[in-house]
């Protein structure tokens, strides 16, 4: 066995995500390093990628060379790689920061909504997640804490957002004392301004779509008035977080529970949870489970997700099996078919991931077995499309 060093002790070097991807992929595809890093004194003096690979995945340790040893493979495990998974089991944290890290995993639930016969559906609930209630409170911390610890400190921050994102971001802000200007694009429920403003974020609503040209907006107006920009589409740490956490939370769940999936069902918004999911698992289980992903039907909003052509980065560095396509009805229905079996009332990009699962079954993709839908958040924020989609039918 090589020596295993606290990763902490070696220095971070910035090394974009992009540049390290191949050498992750070999760590999760051989679960292991086989390649053990070189050190003299504190320095790492081969093997750098590997560190900061490591780091990214979430290791604790690295596996550090002694001189004349032949036999070199360290397993992922015995890095400490699932170590920061350690909940607080009666769920007594000191802070609010805690109750979000610190809670997770986020949980792994069986629906009878989707479930029939031998196929097993079970749902990740993003929703428990204390600040946006969603996905995206990860993101957010992530983001905030990456750029603190690189630049060490945060004054102002001005973000586009669909709402989840802007409302972990102001969340964030009032915990740890910056101020946050959120930007929402036309189509996004109006209930968004007043819970972004009661978390004490200075809102503005735009009068288009989230294009490239609004988030270009932004960007200027944070280089104009001095705040960060931390823009969720392009910010590696959306990736990043997930890979760390998201993915690998889920795969210790199913671990636990003898749960071997077929596939994963997803949304795609920035396309940040959905491809460090697809990443890890096909390049652990090297391709043998089918990732789909899930996406508006042309001219269609669902809030949270966009279509592919609109462009989203890290979608193209690894691609999902098949992309489904839903309209903002069959979301509803979605949700609808959830809430009326199973009770929990999800939102409407999780409505989509329920209603792209009814697809695949007809469309005969689905056999015998255990699959995962990845549902984003709840069903409170969008009051007004319900209200909408039950007045058009007399309900
Ligand atoms: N669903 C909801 C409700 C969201 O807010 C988002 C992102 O904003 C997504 C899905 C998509 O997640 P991602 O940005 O990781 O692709």
């Amino acid at each position: 066995m090589a020596i295993l060093v606290p990763i902490e002790v070696i220095e971070p070097k910035r090394v974009e995500v992009r540049d390290l991807l191949s050498v992750m992929a070999d760590i999760l595809r051989k679960w292991g390093v086989d390649e053990p890093v070189v050190m003299k004194g504190d320095e790492v003096v081969k093997g750098e990628r590997i560190v900061e690979a490591l780091r990214r995945l979430g290791a604790r340790y690295i596996p550090v060379k002694r001189s004349g040893e032949q036999d070199y493979f360290t397993p992922l495990d015995a890095l400490g790689f699932y170590d920061e998974l350690s909940p607080s089991r009666l769920r007594v944290f000191n802070n609010t920061l805690e109750l979000l890290y610190r809670n997770w995993p986020t949980p792994l639930v069986r629906l009878n909504s989707l479930s029939i016969g031998e196929v097993r559906v079970w749902a990740k609930l993003e929703a428990y997640n204390p600040f946006s209630n969603s996905v995206k409170d990860r993101i957010g911390w992530y983001m905030v804490k990456k750029f603190i610890e690189e630049k060490g400190r945060v004054e102002k921050v001005y973000e586009a957002t669909s709402t989840n994102t802007g409302m972990a971001i102001a969340a964030l802000g009032a915990i740890m004392g910056f101020s946050s200007r959120l930007y929402l694009p036309a189509s996004i429920q109006k209930a968004s301004d007043i819970l972004l403003k009661a978390l004490g974020a200075e809102v503005v609503r735009k009068r288009k779509a989230l294009t490239v040209e609004f988030l270009d907006e932004v960007l200027e107006d944070a280089r104009r008035d001095g705040a960060v920009s931390l823009n969720q589409f392009e910010n590696d740490a959306n990736f990043e977080v997930h890979l760390r956490y998201t993915a690998k939370e889920l795969d210790l769940q199913m671990q636990s529970a003898g749960i071997r999936a077929e596939a994963i069902i997803g949304g795609i918004g920035t396309s940040g949870h959905l491809s460090a999911i697809t990443f890890y698992f096909k390049n652990k289980l090297r391709g043998t489970m089918r990732i789909y992903a899930v996406q508006p039907a042309p001219g269609e909003t669902i809030p949270g997700i966009r279509r592919v052509e609109t462009g989203m980065k890290w979608i193209h560095w690894i691609r999902p099996d098949r992309v489904i396509e839903v309209t903002r009805d069959e979301a509803i229905e979605g949700v609808l078919r959830v809430a009326r079996r199973d009770g929990i009332l999800v939102g409407l990009s999780s409505g989509a991931v329920a209603a792209a699962f009814q697809k695949l079954l007809e469309l005969g993709e689905i056999g015998e077995g255990d699959y995962v839908v990845i549902f984003p958040d709840n069903g409170l924020k969008y009051v007004e499309q319900l209200q909408a989609y039950f007045e058009k039918r007399g309900i």
